[in-house]
């Protein structure tokens, strides 16, 4: 059985646990999920997600609880990661904001609440690298990708960046977990060929 980790200081986390037990099943892998509010849990974890929510406030926990550190040693491992929305903001290496302390994890630099107010929240139908059919992507006060250094664009709205993969990372802007489709899920932590993830459950 794999062991997923869904930070889970703040913000959107048991949809997120729902979509990689999706993921899993539609993959055909067991995966036991667990939040992650202390440090210690993640070392154990072969994936993790670090979900929506209020970027500054993750940002600020994660570091006090210990966290951070252990993200980061989770990415140099090759381990895969999926950060969406306000987890994006806070693994990217610029958040254009002194009250976010970004992880420097993924080679871009994001707005804050890029898309305008009358599109604060809306749901839009992504061509995504990787996927075969357009996915429904959900926006809520969603960040844009401003420069994207070495990251791969794997869809854009608005001329803008709004899915990137730097090795084992896939970040988005928009919210895969609050959708039942758990292709995106399956893509940062099943089909990711830059990212490790055992083969072998039985060997736990
Ligand atoms: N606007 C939020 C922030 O900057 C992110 C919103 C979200 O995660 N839905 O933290």
């Amino acid at each position: 059985t794999l062991v997923a980790g869904v930070v889970a200081v703040q913000g959107d986390v048991t949809e997120h646990a729902d979509a990689i037990e999706r993921a899993g099943r539609a993959h055909g892998r067991e995966v036991t999920v667990h939040e992650i509010r202390e440090s210690g849990i993640v070392p154990d974890c072969d994936l993790l997600a670090m979900p929506g929510g209020e970027s500054t406030t993750i940002s600020r926990l994660v570091h006090s609880e210990g966290i951070a550190a252990e993200i980061r040693d989770h990415v140099a491992a090759g381990k895969p990661l999926l950060a969406t929305c306000a987890g994006l903001i806070v693994a990217s290496s610029d958040a254009n904001d002194d009250r976010v302390d970004e992880l420097g994890l993924l080679d871009a630099s994001v707005e804050r609440n890029a898309f305008g107010r009358q599109k604060d929240s809306f749901e839009a139908p992504l061509s995504v690298t990787g996927l075969d059919e357009p996915y429904p992507a959900v926006f809520i006060r969603a960040p844009a990708i401003d420069a994207v250094g070495e990251c791969e664009v794997l869809a854009t709205w608005d001329d803008r960046p709004v899915a990137v993969r730097d090795g084992p990372i896939i970040g988005t802007a928009f919210h895969p977990e609050l959708t039942p489709d758990s292709r995106i899920h399956g893509l940062a932590f099943f089909e990711n060929d830059d990212a490790a993830v055992p083969a072998d459950a039985e060997s736990r």
